[in-house]
């Protein structure tokens, strides 16, 4: 690919027309098993749809490129990808520092299911690098970073904890789900591996489940390719398909998305009825400075605090009419949630607990002047 360019990387990356038909799209090839020319005579490597299939080459090339790595793995969910991460790269006694805010499913993962496998793990402020290299033991093999956070919206400077894990002898991996590559590219800041739920802003339409390794060190990712074959859980053709259709209008929608949960945070950040707006790009947020520093503008993904409590949160959330009410995030259209009782329900009671006052909001691409009369409805 001569062209270099995040946008035109997009639409072209991993996508040269159909050489059999000069269909301009990869096809959806919807099919489990390939004829091969004498045995052992494979026509481009295909033998079975879970080792690989065309569709499912054509989205990994494509995100490989887009994050600026050597090899892009497309799995059956975001927990599936991480599954097969950790199962890749840690044994048991193994220990793993992981985000004091991290995705509540990534925290049962490593809490409910890793564990028993006999992988230790402590959590730490990760935004303090100082807190991580406490935390550090002589078996941490991984250092797990998410910035933006997911739901307190936290900072953490990704080429600063590169730093920390390099000295020591751990891999630093971040999940890059809230801010998609077209706002940062953690490999260029020293990552090893980016992990992503391509449910969220890669599919960006609220009509697939998918997840994605991506990483630039090449013995590491045939690693991963054994483990992604030998485990299976890989993503299927059409789901494949929808992410790499998605992925073409990734750098419009999110420009889109951007603008206008600026114009939404700073709305909140005005009224009454908020206590505190949690948002990357207002100056006073904590993160601000990084996130300014290794993102291109500051996500979508709003999280705000109301006057009145638990109680008065779950009622906002119950009372927009455009903004839906539901789990998930980074679809075309609006939603509004509550992390205590909804997304964040399964780390009630851990270190993770999130405040009942809090709301997330996943600001679509609608208008903004309806979504803004909406939330000031829904506050009223
Ligand atoms: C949704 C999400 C995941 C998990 O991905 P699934 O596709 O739901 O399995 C992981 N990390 C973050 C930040 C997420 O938002």
């Amino acid at each position: 690919m001569s062209h270099e360019h995040f946008e035109t990387l997009a639409i072209h990356a991993g996508q040269e027309p159909d050489a059999a038909t000069g269909a301009v799209v990869p096809p959806i090839y919807q099919v489990s098993t390939y004829k091969q020319d004498g045995v052992g005579g494979l026509r481009g490597g295909y033998e079975y749809s879970r080792s690989a299939n065309p569709t499912r080459t054509a989205l990994e090339e494509n995100l490989a490129a887009l994050e600026g790595g050597s090899r892009g793995l497309a799995f059956a969910s975001g927990l599936a990808a991480e599954d097969c991460l950790l199962r890749t790269v840690l044994t048991p006694g193994d220990h793993v520092v992981i985000p004091n805010d991290a995705y509540g499913g990534t925290f049962r993962l490593f809490a409910k299911v890793a564990e028993r496998w006999g992988v230790r793990w402590s959590v730490a402020d990760t935004a303090d690098a100082d807190a991580v290299r406490a935390a550090l033991t002589d078996r941490t093999k991984v250092i797990w970073v998410e910035t933006p956070t997911n739901p307190l919206l936290g900072i953490t400077d990704i080429a600063r904890l590169a730093d920390v894990a390099r000295t020591a002898g751990a891999r630093l991996v971040v999940d890059n789900t809230f801010a998609s590559p077209y706002l940062q590219q953690p490999l260029a800041l020293g990552a090893d591996v980016v992990v992503h739920s391509t449910t969220k802003y890669m599919g960006g339409h609220s009509d697939v489940v998918g997840g994605a390794l991506v990483t630039s060190d090449a013995a590491l990712g045939e690693e991963l390719a054994f483990h992604q074959n030998a485990m299976g859980a890989v993503a299927g053709p059409f789901d494949a398909w929808l992410v790499m259709r998605g992925v073409k209008t990734l750098a419009v929608r999110m420009d889109r998305h951007c603008a206008n949960a600026t114009r939404v945070a700073e709305m909140l950040a005005a009224h009454p009825k908020v206590t505190e707006v949690l948002y990357p790009g207002l100056p006073g947020h904590a993160g601000h400075e990084v996130a300014a520093k290794q993102m291109r503008a500051f996500g979508g993904m709003v999280s705000f605090r109301v006057a009145g409590g638990e109680e008065e949160a779950v009622a906002v959330c119950d009372r927009t009419k455009l903004f839906t009410l539901g789990e998930s995030l980074g679809g075309v259209e609006s939603l509004i949630e509550h992390p205590g009782r909804m997304t964040h329900a399964s780390v009630a009671g851990s270190l993770l607990e999130v405040p009942g006052d809090l709301v997330r909001l996943s600001v679509g691409i609608e208008s903004v002047d309806d979504l803004l009369a909406d939330l000031t409805d829904a506050l009223r």
